[in-house]
């Protein structure tokens, strides 16, 4: 499939991303009340008033383990959406192949095509932060 083919579903993942993303956002505002302290009971209410494309700046601090795993998520879909403004949505970013849609329906953060996410889960050293 073209690449140009790919971008006339943008608006499809595009809504299945801030779909997902109002989800994760009640979430993430459920367990920061969890929380219950002066600092995160503040931010639950921001998370509550704030649209989708601050909530990843809004959360850019926040390093709370119970919604470490919902942040990541955010900061992908984050991404996504602006690889989407960008027109590079669906593009491998290793081999610049259009990623398969049905892998994007199941994945729409990914980045990869499942090729090369292989290959890249393949090498251990490819987990560990780069060194700067
Ligand atoms: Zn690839």
């Amino acid at each position: 499939m073209a690449a140009t083919d790919l971008r006339s579903l943008y608006p499809h993942f595009e809504n299945k991303l801030r779909e997902r993303l109002s989800v994760l956002r009640g979430e993430i505002r459920a367990a920061l009340l969890r929380v219950d302290t002066e600092t995160y009971g503040e931010l639950a209410g921001q998370v509550h008033d704030v649209d989708e494309e601050s909530l990843a700046d809004l959360l850019t601090d926040v390093n709370l383990a119970a919604i470490s795993r919902e942040v990541q998520e955010v900061r992908d879909i984050d991404a996504a959406l602006r690889r989407i403004g960008a027109g590079t949505y669906g593009q491998c970013l290793d081999c610049g192949e259009p990623i398969d849609p049905a892998r994007l329906e199941a994945y729409p953060t990914a980045k990869r095509c499942l090729a090369c996410q292989r290959a890249y889960e393949s090498q251990p050293a490819a987990k560990s932060p780069p060194k700067l």
